[in-house]
């Protein structure tokens, strides 16, 4: 019960974001063909309203954006290595392993709560949609009591992501045949809805913990964050009290006011480019008129007020840490 596990609404909060991405996906936002295979009994799920589906597609095609911009700088001469935090029923590594940068991906790794994870490894490996991109079934492991799954590329890993790092994330990249991450190649990490979950304190030390581990090998670190911020204000407190009455802790939620202080996190890690737009700004200067035209014929949207109000208090923040040999030889950083 929630009593006696208090991360349970916590954990919940993917049942969310999955049915989200699946009704955006239905309605013809954008084209997902993994995400019913995550989401137990899809065909029986209602839509979500516009709204949400909206909100959905902007922040959905902006990470892609970003995630491949960064692939083809970071990937030039060699492969890179993902790590999505919190990862949730995303569906990022598949579609990744079928489009046009999948032979730049060395390791794709997925953190998420024991509890969640498994499930994901049961879906993953029933479904004849989505074991074909792990590779030979010989090849892929499912061990820890059903919470892990490894293959060569994917890579989905139980932890608690408010431990201390060097203790919970460490050892579990750590294998017999050496170590899954490697602190020569170019990672990046995905934060997307997640952070609000942790106190800054747990974050920063989650981000310090790569930093070091990249600065190790002297390779870049890129690192991309979706979430609620500014609620502050009067329309921020009633999204943050939908949010309270379903028991949710948000201890992440608070330090970031405005969006101006949203790159302060990177900087504060000593990161060398850190950059924050909210959903309302990309909506409105980073989607083709096409697009938008497109959008449009979809469905109605009858909550137009509300929708800039909400995508206002979404932001996307990314950042990199490169070291200067690399920066001071290459321009395109
Ligand atoms: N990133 C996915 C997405 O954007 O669709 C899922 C987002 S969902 C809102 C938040 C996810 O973070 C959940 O799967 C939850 O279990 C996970 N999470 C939250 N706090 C965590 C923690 N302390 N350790 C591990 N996972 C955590």
């Amino acid at each position: 019960s929630e009593q006696s596990d208090p991360d349970a609404p916590v954990r919940a909060t993917d049942n969310d974001a999955a049915l989200a991405r699946l009704s955006a996906s239905q309605k013809k936002y954008f084209s997902d063909p993994y995400i019913s295979a995550l989401v137990p009994r899809a065909h029986l799920q209602k839509p979500r309203p516009p709204l949400i589906n909206v909100g959905t597609y902007l922040r959905g095609t902006a990470v892609d954006e970003l995630v491949d911009s960064w692939i083809e700088r970071a990937g030039v001469h060699g492969r890179v290595q993902i790590v999505s935090l919190g990862a949730g029923s995303d569906t990022r590594f598949w579609r990744l392993a079928a489009g046009p940068r999948a032979e730049k991906i060395e390791k794709y790794i997925e953190l998420d709560f024991p509890e969640v994870t498994s499930r994901k490894a049961m879906a993953v490996r029933k479904s004849k949609v989505l074991s074909p991109a792990l590779g030979p079934a010989d090849s892929v492991s499912v061990g820890d009591g059903g919470t892990s799954l490894r293959s060569a590329v994917y890579n989905l890993l139980p932890v608690d992501l408010r431990k201390t790092p060097g203790t919970s994330i460490a050892p579990l990249l750590a294998t017999e045949s050496g170590a899954l991450l490697s602190p020569n190649l170019p990672t990046l990490l995905l934060f997307e809805c997640v952070l609000a979950y942790m106190t800054p304190a747990a974050s920063d030390a989650l981000i310090r913990w790569f930093a070091d581990y990249t600065q190790s090998g002297s390779s870049p670190l890129g690192s991309i964050v979706y979430e609620m911020f500014g609620l502050g204000d009067s329309f921020g407190r009633v999204m943050l009290n939908n949010l309270k009455e379903r028991n949710v802790s948000l201890p992440g939620v608070g330090p970031y006011p405005n969006i101006a202080s949203l790159p302060e996190r990177f900087r504060r890690l000593n990161f060398t480019e850190a950059h924050a737009l909210t959903l309302k700004d990309i909506r409105r200067d980073h989607v083709d008129a096409d697009e938008l035209e497109r959008l449009s014929t979809l469905e109605l949207l009858d909550e137009v007020e509300e929708l800039d109000l909400v995508l206002g208090h979404y932001a996307i923040t990314w950042g990199a840490l490169v070291p200067e040999s690399i920066s001071a030889d290459r321009k395109d950083w």
